[in-house]
C-alpha cells in the first residue's frame, strides 16, 4: 500500500476506530512517551549497527540509545564507554529478556545476522517492546508472519530498516514516478551488487537464508516496490552462479529477476554478490528518473530526463538514518503505524521465496493477490 492510500486510510478512519486507537498499545504508548527521546537498545554490535546507526541517535529528536545487548563483554564495555550507557543496560543474549523490567528501553532494534531477526523481535515483542528490525525482515515468510503476530498480540510497533525510504532522492523519485513526472512508468531497472568478501556469516546459508537477493538485492526488490506502490503479480529469475567459488558453496551469487505489476510495469532487476551495482532508472512515456547510486549510506546522485534535456536534481537532504530512527519513534508517541511496518518487510520475503522458486524451477511463477 503506498503512502498516500496509508494517509487516505488514516483520514478515513471514524472516530469509534481512533478513540479504540488511542486505547490500543499505540496509545498507551504515545501516553508513556510524553516529550521525552524514546530509549533504543541495540541488539548486535557488528558493523552496521556500530559504525552507521549509532552514531547517528545525537542527531535525533526523539530517540536516545539506552541500552546495549551483545555476546562480548569487550564490546560492550568499549560501547558503553563510548556512548555514556549505564551497566545496568548492558545485556548479553542470555540476560536479554530481562529487558522486560527496564522501563527506559521502550524499542529494541535487531542488527543481528539474518536468521536471528526472527527470534530477537518476537523476544523483544514479549518483553513488552517495539521493534526496529534490519532487513531482509527474516529468512522467510513464515517468520515474518510469527514476527507480526507476536508485536500484535503485545500490542507493540514492527518496523523493517529500510532506511532509502527516508532518503531525500528516493523520496523525490516516489514522489516524481507515482504522480508520472515522465508520464506513466513503463519499465523500471534496478541494480544492486557487490563483490563479497570471504569468510563471513553472509556466505552462510544457515545464518543469511541465502546469497545476494537476500542480502542486497533486496534493495532492488523494495525500489521497485516503493517506486510502483504495487505489488508484483508475476516472477521470472534466473540464477548465475559458479559454484567452484568457494564463496558460493550454499549461496546465490547472481539472480536476476523480472517483475510485472498490475498496471503493466515491467521490473528489470540485478541482485549480486560478484559485481558493484547500485541504482535504478524509472523510464516512462515521456523521459526517465535516474539514480545511481540510488540506496548508499550518502552520495546519491539524480536525474530526470525529460521534453530532451537531461537535468540533475539535489532535494533538501534529509539524513536517511535519523529519519528511519526518528519515524518509529513518532510513530509510538502518536499512535501512527509506520510507513514500512512489518509487512513491508513480509512482502519482500514473499516475492523472494517466489524468486528463489522461480530460478529452482525455470518458470514464472503468478504471485497470489494478496489479502
Ligand atoms: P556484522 O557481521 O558486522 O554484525 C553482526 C553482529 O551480530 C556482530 O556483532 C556479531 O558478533 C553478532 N552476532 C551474534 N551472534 C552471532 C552469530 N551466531 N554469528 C555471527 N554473528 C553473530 O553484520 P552487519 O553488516 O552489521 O549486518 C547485521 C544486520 O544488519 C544484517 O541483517 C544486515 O542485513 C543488516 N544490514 C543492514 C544495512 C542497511 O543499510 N540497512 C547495512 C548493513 C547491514
Amino acid at each position: 500500500m503506498g503512502d498516500t492510500s496509508r494517509r487516505t486510510i488514516v483520514q478515513g478512519l471514524g472516530a469509534g476506530m481512533l478513540a479504540a486507537i488511542a486505547g490500543s498499545a499505540a496509545g498507551q504508548a504515545r501516553r508513556a512517551g510524553g516529550d521525552r527521546k524514546l530509549g533504543y537498545a541495540i541488539v548486535g554490535l557488528g558493523g552496521y549497527a556500530t559504525r552507521q546507526i549509532m552514531p547517528q541517535f545525537r542527531n535525533c529528536a526523539h530517540s536516545q540509545l539506552v541500552a546495549l545487548v551483545s555476546g562480548s563483554p569487550d564490546k560492550r564495555a568499549r560501547y558503553a564507554a563510548e556512548y555514556g550507557i549505564p551497566a545496568a543496560n548492558l545485556y548479553d543474549y542470555r540476560s536479554f529478556d530481562r529487558i522486560r523490567d527496564n522501563p527506559a528501553i521502550d524499542i529494541v532494534y535487531v542488527v543481528l545476522p539474518n536468521s536471528m531477526h526472527a527470534e530477537y523481535s518476537i523476544r523483544a515483542a514479549q518483553a513488552g517492546k517495539h521493534v526496529m528490525c534490519e532487513k531482509p525482515m527474516a529468512v522467510s515468510a513464515a517468520e515474518c508472519e510469527a514476527m507480526i503476530a507476536a508485536s500484535r498480540k503485545a500490542g507493540r510497533l514492527l518496523m523493517i530498516g529500510y532506511r532509502s525510504r527516508f532518503e531525500a532522492h528516493n523520496r523525490l523519485a516516489i514522489d516524481l514516478a507515482r504522480s508520472g513526472h515522465v508520464g506513466p512508468t513503463k519499465i523500471i531497472t534496478a541494480e544492486h551488487g557487490f563483490n563479497a568478501q570471504p569468510g563471513q556469516w553472509r556466505l552462510d546459508r544457515p545464518m543469511s537464508g541465502g546469497g545476494s537477493l537476500m542480502d542486497i538485492g533486496i534493495y532492488s526488490l523494495n525500489a521497485v516496490r516503493y517506486l510502483t506502490g504495487e505489488e508484483p503479480v508475476a516472477v521470472t529469475a534466473l540464477e548465475s552462479t559458479d559454484r567452484r567459488d568457494p564463496r558460493f558453496r550454499n549461496v546465490e551469487d547472481r539472480i536476476d529477476f523480472m517483475l510485472r505489476f498490475p498496471s503493466g510495469i515491467v521490473a528489470n532487476c540485478v541482485s549480486s554478490y560478484s559485481s558493484n551495482h547500485n541504482g535504478y532508472r524509472v523510464i516512462g512515456t515521456d523521459g526517465y528518473i535516474d539514480l545511481e547510486p540510488a540506496t548508499s549510506y550518502e552520495g546519491q546522485r539524480m536525474t530526470v530526463r525529460k521534453g530532451g534535456k537531461t537535468v540533475p536534481q539535489t532535494p533538501p537532504p534529509a539524513n536517511q538514518f535519523v529519519g528511519q530512527l526518528d519515524h518509529l519513534s513518532e510513530c509510538i508517541k502518536t499512535g501512527r503505524k509506520p510507513i514500512v511496518a512489518g509487512e513491508e518487510g513480509l512482502a519482500d520475503l514473499r516475492v523472494m521465496e517466489a524468486i528463489y522458486r522461480s530460478a529452482r524451477e525455470g518458470r514464472t511463477i503468478a504471485m497470489p493477490p494478496r489479502a
